[in-house]
């Protein structure tokens, strides 16, 4: 996300678990590179966790601690190029047989036909995976097919990539769905009813995140996977198996659960692919959207491969407070971000990217950041939706109060701009934006509050977890 002069001194280490965060030449990131990625090792029996850093060329010294434990180093251009499976689990198996979910319609055809079967049969497969009421979790469900070709598929091919763990329900209907993964890693899906019809699942698309943005939950677990395309999948098939018949028809997905989507973006763009298949799930591209916190090649990429919709998580007007608050935009500023999204919808027929603004009270929400927004998205086709901020355990903003929202909203009316007011939702089971995920006793740090915002800061009173510059 963002590029700067962010150096990672140290971080706290927590109760029995030794944190230990470790610079090392042999990182496979060149040195004159702005951005690299520390990986902090946890106990042996956990997994590792990536944070990326942005460190200044000229400020290298690092003070480590030495560690007996096996260090996992990722650059950010190899996390980027398709860090997918983690932890040597491969993409497309589960053990011996085939992960179904994790194929495009073209490629299940392609590997039913190697295994001696028609088209026909593919697609009867994958109405019965994706559509037709039934979102098949195993070969008995899989009506009318030929018995000889079902029972192929039992020995060869698995249907579910995530265990159900539990459902929690907010007093608003809103649901958060625990999955476990097979490493026993935990994920987060919520389901948000809406009144007139409109039912929207908002799927993860990591465990954890390595971004760091400083008003959210998921960011201070740092990164610990991406997760596969079955993964992503699977959390719109179950939540349809689960709750369609309690809150009605899925009609809508974000990808703006756990993770910043286009760190994973291959596993992200097939999964939307899938989702969008007219003969299987068939959402609307318009109705499936990915959301970033603005990685600049991968959204160019995004636009350029994917039908579906972007949403680019903005939250400040300047780069002042985005390097601060969203440590992506030190990589990839303000100016390049939205430069990039003006050439690039030019090119894109009745196409609007949906700006994100969560609104932190004394930080991005004065009169000033309101005409600044005005004017920095002029020739951009776009919506704004203005967040309100979900405090959790740990953060140091506070919410903008729902008067000020009004007010910043007309200014931003006024100015000319389609701008939509977002409520909270479920935010009493910790199910609303920006709330997903559970820390460990490792955090990523807390950054350095520019000066001029310390008052705003300190008057959540909040204390912080670790600092670093
Ligand atoms: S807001 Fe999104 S990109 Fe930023 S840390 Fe949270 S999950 Fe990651």
């Amino acid at each position: 996300m963002e590029m700067g002069c962010v150096w990672m001194r140290r971080i706290q280490i927590g109760g029995a678990n030794s944190l230990i965060l470790l610079k090392k030449p042999s990182m496979a990131v060149s040195l004159s590179s702005p951005a690299y990625q520390y990986p902090i090792s946890f106990p042996c029996s956990k997994p590792p966790l990536y944070i990326v850093s942005f460190i200044s060329p000229h400020r290298r010294s690092l003070s480590a601690k030495a560690c007996s434990l096996p260090i996992h180093s990722v650059s950010v251009e190899d996390s980027f190029s398709g860090f997918g499976g983690g932890n040597g689990i491969d993409v497309s198996r589960k053990g011996s047989k085939v992960l179904l979910k994790g194929m495009t319609y073209a490629e299940l055809e392609k590997w039913v036909g190697s295994h001696g079967y028609r088209p026909g049969q593919a697609l009867m497969l994958w109405k019965r995976m994706y559509g037709d009421n039934i979102w098949a979790h195993n070969g008995d469900e899989l009506e009318g097919l030929n018995k000889n070709f079902k029972k192929m598929l039992c020995e060869n091919a698995e249907f579910k990539a995530l265990s159900l763990k539990e459902i929690r329900m907010a007093s608003d209907g809103t649901r958060k769905i625990l999955f476990m993964l097979d490493d026993g890693l935990l994920i987060e899906t919520v389901v948000i009813p809406c009144d007139r019809g409109r039912t929207t699942v908002c799927v993860s698309s990591q465990v954890g995140c390595a971004m760091n943005c400083q008003f959210c939950y998921t960011g201070r677990m740092g990164l610990r996977r991406h997760l596969t395309a079955a993964e992503i999948v699977e959390q719109a098939v179950f939540v349809h198996r689960l709750l369609t018949s309690e809150v009605g028809s899925i009609t809508n997905v974000v990808f703006m659960g756990m993770g910043e989507p286009l760190h994973n973006i291959d596993n992200v763009i097939k999964a939307a692919d899938i989702m969008v298949h007219d003969q299987g799930l068939h959402f609307s591209p318009r109705k499936v959207t990915v959301s970033t916190s603005g990685l600049v090649p991968q959204l160019r990429r995004f636009l350029h491969e994917s039908k579906c919709a972007l949403a680019v998580s903005l939250n400040a007007t300047t780069d002042e407070v985005r390097n601060w608050i969203m440590p992506i935009n030190r990589k990839y500023n303000l100016s390049l971000l939205l430069q990039t999204l003006r050439e690039e919808l030019t090119l894109k027929h009745n196409y609007k990217v949906l700006f994100e603004y969560v609104m932190l009270a004394g930080v991005n929400d004065s009169d000033a950041d309101a005409k600044r927004l005005v004017d920095i998205v002029k020739g951009i086709p776009c919506k704004i939706n203005l967040i309100s901020f979900n405090p959790h355990s740990g953060s140091q903003f506070r919410p903008t109060n729902e008067e000020r929202m009004v007010e910043f909203r007309n200014l931003l009316a006024e100015g000319g701009c389609t701008v939509f007011l977002r409520l909270s939702r479920g935010d009493d089971q910790m199910a609303a934006c920006g709330q997903l995920g559970k820390l460990g006793s490792v955090q990523a740090p807390l950054l350095r509050v520019p000066e001029k915002f310390q008052v705003a800061i300190k008057s959540s009173a909040i204390p912080q977890i670790a600092t670093a510059n």
